[in-house]
């Protein structure tokens, strides 16, 4: 996207730092030379924003050669990292029984983490007690400055506004300005985001999306959450809402679903049906590892069809065939080519995205199909809470937030106050003419 919107030589040094920042956080061990290449930016530039950013405190110069881009002239370039000095960030991933904090850094690295898992709240009031210890627990052991709370929350909620809405089956609580209530208690700016959009964010900016500049990210436990990065950039919509894939129509002569919709994906794509299936076939499968069909969790079935479980296998096919249709729908609209899929396995394996690579094969052309891909990503189900630290980075890398500094100092890239769960913008350097 073009500006009328000049840019001054103070504000061009700026978002260079930022980037190189950016670069330096999210791909761990480039150098100098490394981020000149890259960026297009002179050795000079390069090499004064680094010396700036050391002199802060930020980024550090990492022990032995590693370079990805060997130079010409044999000198070992040194890797840059982020300092352990630099500034923490506060991560939250609101589930129904699931309450996690985290403290974590720009580089989407977890370095302390709190889990509650209350089974039933009793208000709102009960949400922000568990959140606020734990909250309270890390900042007692981040042992430097905090930049700001990152919250990747289940919807429906207004993002903008830093509102929960009214999720489904969540013990009443509604209308929870939460980021404000965030805010107060911390003193720390607060952002809020939708637990779908945080996964397709950490895919961007940390995960199997980084190269990417469009792609579907699908996140499956109980729901299916989803999130979609179009031109480099997390598409928010609205109100932070995006990517309901779950609650998109597979069956428009299908039951009422409780959001209102009709034959909404989660109404067939779910464990309850996949159990029953399981339960169903049981019998035409003796070698199968699935004693209890009642007990299995979908993570469960994943693992054993990529150990050749065929039960498994069979289950996972017809799971893959109602996401299919919604997936296509997406793609069709979006022209989409890559699929990134997300849950909480550390079994190796491809079954799942084989099983829906072959489903969408089945109705789309020959040529369309040779650029379709369906990956899995490397966070094992955690993609949706390293979110919540990387809309955070996310604000920081765009000159939205202030960079606090050891001894109460802080540094102000683009000198701006924090605003909103504004979108990214893709890497670009700005040379001067
Ligand atoms: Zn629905």
């Amino acid at each position: 996207m073009t500006s009328d919107v000049g840019i001054s030589i103070k504000g061009l040094k700026q978002k260079n730092l930022l980037l190189l920042l950016k670069l330096i956080a999210t791909q761990p061990g480039l150098s100098r030379i490394d981020l000149a290449k890259i960026t297009h930016l002179t050795k000079m530039t390069v090499s004064n924003i680094i010396s700036e950013l050391l002199e802060l405190g930020i980024i550090t110069e990492e022990e032995g050669p590693a370079s990805r881009l060997q130079p010409a002239n044999g000198r070992i370039p040194t890797p840059l990292a982020l300092s352990s000095r630099a500034p923490k960030i506060l991560g939250v991933l609101i589930k129904r029984g699931l309450y996690q904090v985290v403290l974590g850094d720009l580089a989407g690295n977890i370095l302390e983490s709190v889990t509650d898992r209350t089974q039933k709240l009793e208000d709102a009031g009960h949400l922000l007690h568990i959140l606020f210890s734990g909250i309270d627990a890390l900042r007692a052991r981040a042992g430097g400055p905090l930049l700001a709370v990152g919250i990747s929350s289940i919807g429906p909620l207004d993002a903008p506004s830093g509102v929960l809405l009214n999720p489904p089956n969540f013990w009443g609580i509604e209308d929870l300005p939460i980021v404000e209530e965030m805010e107060k208690h911390t003193g720390l700016p607060a952002f809020l985001i939708n637990d779908g959009n945080a996964g397709a964010l950490c895919e961007k900016m940390y995960g199997s999306g980084k190269e990417i500049p469009n792609f579907l990210y699908v996140h499956l436990k109980y729901g299916i959450g989803s999130g979609l990065v179009l031109h480099n950039d997390l598409y928010h919509g609205n109100r932070g809402q995006s990517g309901e894939i779950g609650h998109s129509t597979i069956n428009f002569v299908g039951p009422r679903c409780p959001c209102g919709n009709v034959g909404c994906l989660e109404l067939y794509a779910n464990i309850a049906n996949v159990r029953s299936f399981i339960a169903q076939q049981l019998p035409l499968y003796p070698d199968t590892r699935i004693k209890d069909p009642a007990a299995v969790s979908l993570v469960h079935i994943i693992d054993l069809a990529n150990q050749n479980d065929l039960l498994a296998v069979s289950a996972l096919n017809e799971y893959c065939d109602y996401l299919s249709h919604a997936v296509l729908n997406v793609l069709n609209i979006l022209d989409i080519s890559y699929i990134i899929m997300d849950y909480e396995s550390n079994v190796p394996g491809s079954a799942l995205e084989d099983l829906l690579l072959r489903k969408l094969q089945t109705r789309i052309s020959d040529e369309r199909f040779r650029t379709l891909r369906v990956l899995r990503s490397h966070h094992h189900g955690q993609a949706p809470l390293v979110g919540a630290l990387a809309l955070v980075a996310d604000n920081v890398f765009q000159g939205r937030l202030e960079i606090p500094l050891s001894g109460g100092k802080s540094f102000a890239p683009c000198g701006e106050r924090p605003g909103g769960s504004a979108p990214s913008a893709p890497l670009q350097a700005f040379e001067k003419a």
